[in-house]
């Protein structure tokens, strides 16, 4: 690891210590009540033997199948229990991940978007190599060596707006505006983004983590229209700590707007108690923003825990 140290782009507020100890207290005292969550069922002998069509299934969180251009990619590939360094505390996963680790394809591709334990799981990467060896992880600068640690031989790494060939396809990384660390003296010493895949002339995107930043702006303006995005919509409040780093649903949809997305699907919600928000608020606020800037029904999409979305047919409305 480099002793360097990343920084975003655009000016943010920086917390303080006197802010972690607010929030400790505020997260001990606001801690979110259980949901149950439904699932939806999806056919993991159809999506293996699927090589022409586009189709997206949510194992949850911002873990997500993507089979785009004939590839199987998988994103921030988290199958724990927990989303933290230690077996026995931290966050705990809420609703299982909805499509089993053993009926996944052939991965050509695994997207890591930075290093915090909720977007990369040691034993999930551990798991994947072994399973999947042929896998291609592409990951932000600084991240090389975490991979190649563990066994990894295809890594790719990538700085913003750096772009690599896999196939037929290209991918480059672009910028968000987080912050990085696994322990206590590493902070922002790897670097956090988000990846566009271009494949069979269409584009997606996946944003990772991120607050709302004029960065969405500048990917626009190098990539739009992006067939579908992949945003955040969960773990914002509180606001005054959470709003640099983290997007809420009304942020979402400026992000939506401002890539140019035909197609955006919610993620980074419902599968982890991260924030004080109650867990299922993030999709009625972003049903409510939808709305409130008068975007086409179906163009901002909720699924469920599992559900497959079948890419070229018509959005419907949930
Ligand atoms: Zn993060
Ligand atoms: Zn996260």
């Amino acid at each position: 690891m480099s002793t360097a140290r990343f920084h975003n782009r655009y000016p943010h507020a920086r917390p303080t210590a006197r802010d972690f100890w607010r929030l400790w207290r505020e997260y001990r005292r606001n801690r979110p009540p259980r949901v149950a969550f439904p699932r939806a069922g999806n056919d993991p002998a159809w999506l293996g033997a699927n090589h022409s069509a586009d189709t997206l299934t949510w194992v949850g969180h911002d873990t997500f199948l993507v089979q785009w251009g004939g590839l199987n990619l998988l994103t921030d590939p988290i199958y724990g229990e927990r989303a933290s360094p230690l077996p026995f505390a931290g966050p705990k996963r809420l609703v299982p991940p909805a499509l089993a680790f053993e009926r996944l394809p052939p991965i050509d591709v695994v997207l890591v978007s930075h290093n915090h334990y909720d977007h990369l799981d040691a034993p999930t990467i551990k798991r994947l190599i072994h399973a999947h060896p042929h896998t291609h992880f592409v990951v932000p600068k600084g991240l090389r060596r975490w991979f190649t640690r563990r066994g990894a031989s295809r890594v790719i790494e990538l700085d913003w707006w750096q772009s690599a060939p896999l196939g037929a396809a290209t991918v480059t990384a672009v910028p968000a505006q987080h912050f990085t660390s696994r322990g206590l003296r590493d902070r922002n010493r790897t670097l956090w983004c988000g990846f566009v895949v271009e494949a069979a002339g269409r584009k997606l995107y996946f944003a990772g983590d991120t607050g709302y930043s004029r960065d969405f702006a500048d990917i626009g303006a190098r990539f739009a229209p992006i067939d579908m995005a992949l945003i955040p919509i969960g773990a914002y409040e509180p606001r005054w700590f959470m709003q640099a780093m983290h997007v809420n649903p009304e942020d979402a949809v400026k992000i939506h707007q401002d890539l140019g997305a035909r197609l955006s699907v919610a993620m980074h919600w419902g599968t982890f108690c991260l924030t004080t928000e109650p867990l299922d608020e993030p999709p009625r606020r972003l049903a409510a923003a939808c709305t409130a800037a008068g975007l086409p029904a179906g163009c901002f999409r909720v699924l469920q825990h599992g559900e497959t979305l079948q890419l070229g047919t018509p959005p419907v409305n949930r």
